[in-house]
């Protein structure tokens, strides 16, 4: 039986820089002190703790004092910062340079004219959106899916930009509706402004992955149940291949699956480390074969 692992899965850039940042910070010997999980895969992290990084929330920045804070690719809205500079933490930046121009731009668009509405299609809550909202102090409208365009008020200027994991689909329909409704209403798009903001990493992972699943009788998708990316790339896996099975871990592998199958295709999420899918291939390789 022939694994492939996608040469395309895992890491983005800007998971391996904030990953090799707290990599070469441990190398001091000194406790860091990650604000949020640094990557939504557990298997991950508990690699990191071992080189002693510990995961904290917010409520906890304030009994830090002097010691070392890293902020992870998600970036954090301006509050964050405003904290730890009160309470003297040293911060150790790791925000993703993707994440780090959309925050900018939707402050400049914030800051330019108070009728301007932010609007971002992302997820309610997750760390990268609730670091864009800051940008706004709080103003920004969030919306999780079609159905919720509808309620934004496009009789004054709206500006939309997407979470940058988003989906690229997903993401031109409300374009698409909120334009339609716009010219439907006022005969033309004026009020309307779209910012192409989906990382061109994720954006080219779907169709390279569609691609993938379709070239395999199986597909392995490894990824943390909690990592919105590893659910949005699941879905693209299983519409293109109904043989796609989601797994966090080699333990979770059926053997039914891999009966009468002559190729199998892993591939993960933005947040699956490379070495995780290894592990599966040899999982695969050693008791399914
Ligand atoms: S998905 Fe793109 S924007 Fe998000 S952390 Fe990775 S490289 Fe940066």
């Amino acid at each position: 039986m022939k694994i492939e692992i996608d040469k395309y899965a895992g890491f983005c850039f800007g998971v391996t820089k904030a990953i090799k940042t707290a990599e070469s910070l441990s190398k001091d010997n000194q406790p860091i002190f990650c604000l949020g999980q640094i990557v939504h895969n557990a298997k991950e992290e508990d690699r990191l703790k071992k080189l002693g990084m510990k995961t904290i929330d917010h409520s906890q920045i304030k009994e830090l004092g002097s010691k070392k804070m890293l902020i992870r690719a998600h970036g954090e809205p301006p509050e964050t910062y405003k904290i730890a500079k009160n309470q003297n933490v040293e911060l150790i930046d790791a925000t993703c340079p993707v994440v780090l121009n959309l925050q900018k731009k939707i402050k400049e668009k914030h800051l330019e004219n108070s009728k301007n509405q932010i609007v971002i299609f992302g997820k309610k809550g997750h760390a990268e959106v609730n670091g864009l909202v800051g940008q706004t102090n709080g103003k920004a409208i969030v919306i999780s899916s079609i159905n919720e365009a509808d309620k934004i008020d496009i009789s004054q200027p709206v500006f939309l930009f997407s979470q940058t994991t988003s989906n690229f689909a997903d993401y031109c329909k409300i374009e698409t509706y909120l334009k339609e409704k716009s010219i439907s209403i006022y005969g033309n798009i004026d009020n309307i402004t779209v910012f192409q903001t989906i990382c061109p990493s994720v954006k080219n992972r779907i169709p390279r992955l569609t691609e993938f699943c379709k070239k395999h009788d199986l597909i392995i998708f490894v990824s943390d149940p909690k990592s919105s990316n590893g659910s949005m790339l699941f879905k693209v896996c299983s519409d293109s291949n109904n043989q796609s099975f989601f797994v966090t871990a080699s333990d979770d592998l059926k053997k039914d699956w891999f009966f009468g199958k002559h190729s199998v295709g892993i591939s993960g999420a933005t947040s699956t480390p490379l070495w995780l899918m290894e592990e599966i291939r040899d999982s695969i390789q050693n008791n399914f074969t």
